[in-house]
């Protein structure tokens, strides 16, 4: 009798529960898929709350309370709840996705088993050109024309690796040894298990614009998909106190300031004695945190202050 009484209900979240086992598809032949979960935003209360119990507080008091938690960077209640993912990605994407070390993992062996035979394959539209300004980004789209000849040669390439792996294979060749040349377009799957709270890590860096855009696309799908179904309270803070926030440095405040009062030459000072300002025969030097200040102002609606005559060494 004792022992019914205190048995647990397991909290679950309606929403995410409808999805269990269904693929999102992202990319050409890739998906993310919920396996099992622990844990909603009940359980960050739960956990936030642990000297009180449950019940005694209203839904209003819960969202306030989650919002106060990420808000403050109080991380521990968001542990309490993980995610077990069943997901399929191209290689190259999954060695960026693999650097997230607060993950459990378990991936597909290529020394095991055949190697999947699906390689993500790029349709003439969507080559993109180096970026300009960051040397690590991309840019606008090649040309169709371009595009049409790259992605025949990717096939070409494709399909010969494939052809040359499975030579081996049937050559009799070690399964761990066929697989070295085989592209990193390759599709791989793993189990990808993680907590709440690292997992809003690995959303913050690969939801970013900065992220390319193969993983984006995966780490969109998992936020919008699947977290914004499982803990939502959470899911809108995050969003709003971290995916969509504006950190601003010591620099950055100091100069908003002085642009705000409208001290515009107040605001050139700081940034030329900071070194922001240098120019050169084009005229100001690139320089990534002033670039970045820009980028927080336009966003606030601000305009750059830069002046000419202050730029001059
Ligand atoms: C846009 C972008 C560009 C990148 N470019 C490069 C690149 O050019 N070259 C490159 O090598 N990598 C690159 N990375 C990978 C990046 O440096 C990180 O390895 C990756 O984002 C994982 O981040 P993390 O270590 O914070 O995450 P996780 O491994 O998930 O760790 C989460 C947090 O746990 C803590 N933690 C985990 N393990 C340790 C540990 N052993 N010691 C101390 N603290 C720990 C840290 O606080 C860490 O932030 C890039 C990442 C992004 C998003």
């Amino acid at each position: 009798m004792t022992r019914e009484k205190n048995r647990l209900d397991r909290p679950a979240a309606p929403g995410l529960e409808k999805t269990l086992g269904i693929r999102f598809d992202v990319l050409d032949d890739g998906f993310v898929r919920v396996v099992d979960y622990m844990g909603t935003d009940e359980s960050i209360v739960q956990a936030a709350r642990v000297s009180y119990g449950t019940g005694t507080k209203k839904v209003h008091e819960d969202r306030g309370l989650i919002r106060y938690l990420m808000r403050h960077r109080h991380t521990t209640p968001f542990e309490m709840c993980e995610i077990k993912l069943h997901v399929r990605v191209p290689m190259d994407c999954w060695r960026q996705w693999i650097r997230h070390r607060t993950a459990n993992v378990n991936e597909y062996s290529t020394r095991y088993s055949e190697a999947i035979d699906a390689a993500q394959t790029t349709p003439s539209h969507a080559w993109r050109q180096q970026a300009a300004a960051n040397r690590q980004g991309s840019g606008d789209f090649l040309d169709s024309e371009t595009g049409e000849y790259l992605s025949g040669r990717e096939k070409e390439l494709q399909d010969v690796a494939r052809e040359v792996y499975e030579e081996r294979l049937s050559k009799g060749v070690a399964r761990e040894q066929a697989r070295k040349d085989l592209p990193l377009s390759t599709y791989t799957e793993a189990y990808w298990k993680i907590d709440l709270h690292n997992l809003f890590h690995f959303l913050s860096l690969r939801m970013d614009a900065h992220a390319q855009l193969e993983i984006r696309s995966y780490a969109n799908t998992i936020g919008n998909e699947i977290v914004a179904k499982w803990c939502p309270i959470a899911w809108e803070a995050f969003v709003d106190y971290r995916l969509n926030a504006l950190l601003l440095t010591r620099l950055d405040k100091e100069i908003i300031e002085q642009i705000s009062q409208g001290n515009l030459d107040e605001a050139n000072q700081i940034a030329a004695d900071n070194g922001w300002l240098s120019t050169g025969k084009t005229g100001l030097k690139s320089n990534r945190e002033r670039q970045e200040l820009e980028t927080k102002l336009t966003a606030l609606g601000l305009s750059v202050p830069w002046k000419d005559d202050i730029h001059k060494p």
